[in-house]
């Protein structure tokens, strides 16, 4: 946090360090992030993310999508378009955020981008398996995204039961948990775990954290068996 000189912010361990949350996800063929937030930049550079097939958005607040406009590097080497999906809501958005990336008379240099709207349905990027899961951020939707045994949900506070019914099964889960104390629009960490525990997923790791949850390594002792904190760098195989 800028400015804050609490324990988080001031920690030696670099897991402490968090910059805003998104995911890469790797197939043999396909390379595809979920959110562009405002660290979109610093984040494909420092994980040297030299190509990338599609931006997938949970919904349309700026720490999940102000980093769009550097989608223009990879339209510079990939010499596309890149593809973009969201939901209608969320797609309105980007149209009004980064209108002069979809005005007719484009200026040269602009981001080149690819709308595809998400239904309430299974879809594809590439060779990997997108099934998109409505979950509830207070009174605004957003998408969570199963792909195969791996599930992300950021800036949830209330799933449907229906909604939880895709996320069962999943070997691995990551989940929103904010910080300790109640907030109006996303999970507290004691919410995060029973809800991951009533869905019995084995492994849970939980994101986007705020500097008032604590230092990692005080929470993860904390927690249960199979869950841990998530934390930038952290690389998950499933095979
Ligand atoms: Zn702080
Ligand atoms: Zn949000
Ligand atoms: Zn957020």
């Amino acid at each position: 946090m800028i400015g804050c000189s609490c324990p988080v912010c001031v920690s030696a361990d670099p897991r402490d360090q968090r910059l805003r949350s998104s995911i890469w996800i790797r197939s043999e063929q396909t390379s595809l992030v979920v959110d562009a937030g405002p660290d979109f930049r610093t984040q494909m550079l420092r994980t040297s993310v030299r190509s990338l097939d599609a931006i997938l958005l949970t919904h349309a607040h700026k720490d999940h999508i102000a980093g769009l406009d550097d989608v223009r590097a990879y339209n510079h080497f990939q010499q596309r378009p890149m593809a973009l999906y969201a939901d209608p809501r969320t797609e309105e958005a980007v149209r009004r955020d980064f209108y002069y990336a979809f005005s007719d008379t484009k200026y040269p240099g602009t981001p080149d981008i690819d709308l595809f709207t998400i239904r309430d349905e299974p879809f594809s990027v590439g060779d990997i398996p997108v099934m998109p899961i409505r979950v509830m951020h207070l009174r605004m939707p957003v998408l969570g995204f199963r792909f195969g045994d791996f599930t992300y949900i950021t800036d949830a506070n209330f799933i449907e039961e229906s909604e939880l019914d895709k996320i069962r099964g999943s070997r691995v889960l990551v989940l929103n948990a904010l910080r300790k104390e109640k907030h109006l629009s996303h999970f507290t960490l004691s919410e995060a775990i029973q809800l991951a525990q009533s869905l019995e997923v084995p492994t849970v790791y939980f994101t986007h954290i705020s500097h008032q949850l604590g230092q990692q390594a005080v929470i993860d002792a904390e927690l249960p068996p199979g869950f841990q904190l998530a934390y930038d760098g952290l690389e998950i195989r499933l095979t």
